[in-house]
């Protein structure tokens, strides 16, 4: 059984990933974590974890890595380019697409991950009140 081998702090980091309904990235993980271990040791478990298939992660095109839970589903995201908040989504279109892509390229689909990037309401408005602001 691999999570019996796991150390305290890995077992808290998949925890963490495994309870949360949005991605986290190493930072939000570290806040969580009670005994504040430093934020390398993290970043190792999270390494540690990603490399056995515990938790997978993705980038959404900046510079920080989100983890997910490995087993969760379906894995659906929006991420705000501005603000990063990240939310999990349901509804998918892929089924459709899964059989052609399939068969026109001899390829066997085990997952995917798809997500939209763009700008969250929140981040909509302060850009319009910013811009309302300096017109006057
Ligand atoms: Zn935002
Ligand atoms: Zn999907």
């Amino acid at each position: 059984m691999v999570l019996k081998r796991l150390t305290t702090l890995r077992k808290s980091v998949l925890d963490i990933i495994d309870s949360s309904s949005a991605p986290l990235n190493a930072e939000n993980i570290h806040g969580k974590l009670r005994d504040r271990p430093d934020l390398s040791s993290v970043y190792r478990s999270l390494s540690f974890l990603e490399e056995r298939g515990l938790i997978r992660s993705v980038s959404f095109e900046c510079e920080t890595r989100y983890y997910f839970g490995a087993g969760k589903e379906p894995v659906h995201f929006i991420h705000c380019k501005k603000c990063h908040r990240t939310e999990s989504f349901h509804g998918c279109f892929a089924t459709e697409l899964e059989e052609s892509v399939r068969d026109d390229h001899d390829f066997t689909i085990t997952d995917h991950v798809f997500y939209f990037i763009g700008i969250c309401g929140d981040c909509k408005r302060k850009m319009m009140e910013e811009l309302e602001g300096g017109k006057l």
